[in-house]
C-alpha cells in the first residue's frame, strides 16, 4: 500500500569524514602572513579564471587544468609572491577552479542556465587549503602550536585533540578569527542493539515529534540569543545612514563596522547554540534506537523545479529558492542531517519513508480521514485512537518503515496491518 522507499542505511559508508575545528591565535605578524597568503591565492584564482575566459572568448581555446598546472610552475620561478606561498595551497586553488568549471559545464549539460564562475572578491575568499595537511602542517606533541609553512608556529586553542592522522586541512578566517579545520577519518563505532525502532516527524507544532511520545521544542533553540541578535540588529540600523535609494552610505565608518562585526558574531553564536542542541538531541535518538525512520525529502527535485531550464524557465523562482533554503537551514534539516551522520557512525539503520497523509492517518487502525486531525490533537474518527497530532504522525512514519523493512526481508509475505505499541 504505502510506496515506501528504502534508502540510506548502511549504503552510505563512503563518506565517513569528520572535521575537527580548532581556533588559532596567530600573532600580529603571523596574521599578516596568513592574510597575505589569502591575498596571493585569491589573485591566483582570479588570474587562472581570467586566462580561461580570455582564451575561450578570443581564440575558442579551452585551457585545461593540466596546462595551467605547468604554467603555475613557470610562474612561481618568476613571481616572488607566488613562490612565497606553499606550493600545494596553490595547487588546491587550481583544483578549486577546476571544480567550479566542472559544476558549470554539468549544469549546462542538464539544460540549466548557470552563471559563469565568478571572480572572487576578498570578502568571498577566506580559506587556505592544504590538500596533504599531515605533510604540510605539524602539530607539536601537546598540540599547543601548529607549524604552518611560511607563517611559523601558531598557537592553538587549549584542550582540543586532533587525531594523529588527518588528511586535508583548511585554515579559515571567519569574522576576523582564524580556525584550522582538520579532515579526519570517522571511525565506525557500532552501538549495542536496543531492539527499538523510532519514527520521527517534522512537527507542525514542535520542531520534531518522536514515536515514543517525546516532543522536541523549537523554543529550546537559543531564544535568548535571538533576542540579543535582534538588539544588535537595531543598534546597527540606528547608526546606518541611508541615501534616498535606501543604500547605506556610511559603510566605511569604523563605528558601524564594529557594530556589524558584533552582529555577525552574535548570529554565529546563535547558530552554534542551535548546532549544540541538535547534536544533543540526535545523540539521544541514535543511542536509543536500532532503526530510525524519517520522512523522505525531495529537495533535489524541488531545486530543479525552481530554477527551470532554458526551454522552461522556472516560475516563482525566488519563492521556491527561499523555501529550499529554509528547509536546509531549518532546525529540522540540521537535526536530520546529524541523525543520519551519527546513525551511519553507529551502524544504525535509517529508513526514509514517504510521509504523505501521515498527519491524517491513524497510527492504530490505518484509517485516513482529514477529520481525524484537530489542531494539536489527533482523534481517529474510526477507532477512537487519540494522541498528540505530531506524535501520531511519527507513529505512522515508524509503521511505514517497519512495513518497508519487512517487505525487504521477505518480499513474498504480504505485510499485515500496523503494529501498535503506541505511546498514548
Ligand atoms: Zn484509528
Amino acid at each position: 500500500m504505502c510506496d515506501t522507499l528504502l534508502a540510506l542505511g548502511h549504503a552510505m559508508l563512503h563518506d565517513m569524514k569528520r572535521i575537527e575545528r580548532v581556533r588559532l591565535y596567530p600573532t600580529a605578524r603571523q596574521d599578516e602572513a596568513l592574510r597575505l597568503m589569502l591575498d596571493v591565492t585569491r589573485q591566483l584564482y582570479n588570474a587562472l579564471l581570467q586566462e580561461r575566459r580570455d582564451a575561450y572568448r578570443y581564440n575558442r581555446v579551452t585551457v585545461t587544468t593540466r596546462m595551467q598546472y605547468g604554467e603555475l610552475t613557470a610562474l612561481r620561478s618568476e613571481d616572488a609572491r607566488l613562490k612565497a606561498v606553499y606550493r600545494e595551497c596553490e595547487d588546491a586553488v587550481l583544483h578549486r577552479l577546476d571544480l567550479a568549471m566542472q559544476a558549470f559545464f554539468q549544469r549546462l549539460r542538464r539544460g540549466e542556465v548557470p552563471g559563469y564562475p565568478r571572480f572572487k572578491s576578498w570578502q568571498r575568499w577566506e580559506q587556505l587549503e592544504f590538500p596533504h595537511g599531515d605533510r604540510a602542517l605539524r602539530l607539536d606533541e601537546y598540540q599547543r602550536r601548529v607549524r604552518v609553512p611560511g607563517v611559523g608556529a601558531v598557537l592553538l586553542r587549549k584542550g582540543r585533540r586532533v587525531p594523529a592522522s588527518y588528511g586535508r586541512v583548511w585554515l579559515v578566517r571567519k569574522l576576523g578569527r582564524w580556525y584550522a579545520c582538520f579532515e579526519c577519518e570517522r571511525a565506525m563505532q557500532p552501538l549495542p542493539s536496543t531492539g527499538h525502532t523510532v519514527g520521527i516527524d517534522r512537527g507542525v507544532h514542535v520542531l520534531a515529534a518522536l514515536s515514543d511520545g517525546r516532543l522536541i521544542g523549537n523554543a529550546a533553540v537559543g531564544e535568548r540569543r535571538r533576542a540579543a541578535t535582534k538588539r544588535l540588529q537595531r543598534e546597527l540600523e540606528a547608526m546606518t545612514v541611508r541615501d534616498s535609494a535606501g543604500h547605506a552610505i556610511n559603510r566605511k565608518d569604523p563605528r558601524r563596522q564594529r557594530a556589524q562585526l558584533r552582529l555577525a558574531r552574535s548570529k554565529a553564536r546563535e547558530a552554534n547554540a542551535r548546532r549544540d542542541y541538535a547534536h544533543k538531541v540526535s545523540r539521544q535518538i541514535v543511542d536509543g534506537a536500532d532503526v530510525i525512520a524519517l520522512e523522505k525529502l525531495a529537495l533535489r527535485a524541488m531545486t530543479r523545479s525552481a530554477k527551470g531550464s532554458v526551454e522552461h524557465p522556472g516560475r516563482n523562482v525566488a519563492a521556491k529558492a527561499g523555501l529550499n533554503r529554509r528547509l536546509l537551514d531549518s532546525g529540522f534539516g540540521l537535526l536530520r542531517q546529524m541523525i543520519v551522520a551519527k546513525a551511519e557512525e553507529a551502524a544504525r539503520t535509517v529508513v526514509e519513508v514517504d510521509a504523505r497523509f501521515s498527519s491524517q492517518t491513524c497510527s492504530r487502525c490505518g484509517h485516513v480521514a482529514r477529520e481525524s486531525r484537530r489542531r494539536r490533537r489527533f482523534g481517529c474518527v474510526s477507532c477512537g485512537f487519540a494522541n498528540h497530532a505530531d506524535v501520531n504522525a511519527a507513529l505512522v512514519i515508524r509503521w511505514r518503515a517497519q512495513l518497508a523493512l519487512q517487505s525487504e526481508l521477505d518480499p513474498a509475505e504480504d505485510a499485515g496491518p500496523c503494529s501498535q505499541d503506541a505511546a498514548a
